[in-house]
């Protein structure tokens, strides 16, 4: 992917090393001066997780909390800024077109374990999309052990991963994701998760329909890119992650669909670039 100099996102928050194994909580609003305000906002009755964001939103966290990232790590960084900046001129133009307003969703670098509005979550969980806080969660380091192990090398499987989760952004603010709890509501286990394939299979096509503007509007990606990205998808199908992982968790992924049926939803958004086409809710054939 070409993507140095690029436009950068101003969403991208960056919690890697901070407080090593610590709330990122205490790392987010930066020093004494944080905690004390952060004390006074508990004593008053507030909601930390609106503080943390209040403060997210002021900016960057201070450069010498995150000093022990090294040059790769940097450069992951703003790899990640600059795919996200792309996947937001792609849906600030979709909603556009369809006479809505695109909600940039905030991404969350993190180390580890990190407190999101969807609870306390280890890196184990992998990338994360939180409906309540709008924030989609991005550990690099198990990203890379997921890369190894799932032999999907490439950066546009990153890239890939970033598009899927803003993904489950568009469907939260399309209201599917809510449409899906409530239904699931009254399901069973085996019918919810049929459902759940449903959802992540739709995120896999609007992931596509991101690559399909990116390739065609842009001179970022190329073919080669493009492979990659079908290599991920199909790397990330609960079939092939149940015969591969030794060791991980990745709740999330066993309801994503197989390794055919994720390639097959991403290829349709990107051939298409049609965001009438991505209704895998109503699709007899998945
Ligand atoms: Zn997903």
């Amino acid at each position: 992917m070409r993507w140095q100099g690029r436009r950068q996102s101003g969403n991208v928050v960056d919690r890697r090393r901070i407080g090593g194994r610590g709330l990122a909580i205490g790392g987010g609003i930066g020093g004494v001066g944080g905690i004390v305000i952060l004390v006074l906002y508990l004593l008053l009755g507030g909601n930390p997780s609106e503080i943390t964001q209040t403060f997210q939103g002021e900016g960057a966290v201070p450069s010498t909390e995150v000093g022990e990232l090294s040059e790769k790590d940097k450069e992951m960084g703003e790899f990640v800024s600059v795919v996200l900046a792309d996947i937001e001129d792609v849906w600030n133009e979709q909603f556009r077109q369809m006479g809505e307003d695109y909600r940039e969703p905030r991404l969350v670098l993190f180390t580890g374990q990190v407190e999101s509005a969807c609870g306390y979550n280890s890196a184990a969980v992998g990338p994360f999309y939180c409906p309540g806080d709008e924030n989609v969660y991005l550990d690099l380091d198990f990203f890379e052990d997921m890369q190894r192990e799932l032999n999907a090398p490439g950066d546009f499987a990153l890239a890939y991963v970033i598009a899927h989760e803003v993904g489950h952004h568009v469907q939260n603010l399309l209201g599917v994701n809510e449409q899906v709890t409530t239904q699931q509501a009254r399901m069973g286990e085996r019918e919810a998760n049929q459902l759940t394939v449903r959802l992540e299979l739709q995120a896999d096509f609007l992931a596509g329909i991101w690559a399909h503007y990116a390739r065609q509007s842009r001179d970022f990606l190329d073919s080669a890119d493009i492979e990659e990205g079908i290599n991920a998808a199909g790397a990330v199908g609960d079939d092939r992650i149940m015969q591969q992982t030794q060791g991980y968790v990745v709740p999330d992924a066993f309801t994503h669909g197989t390794s055919e049926q994720r390639v097959r939803w991403f290829r349709k958004g990107l051939e298409s670039g049609d965001l009438s086409q991505g209704d895998t809710f109503s699709a007899s054939r998945l």
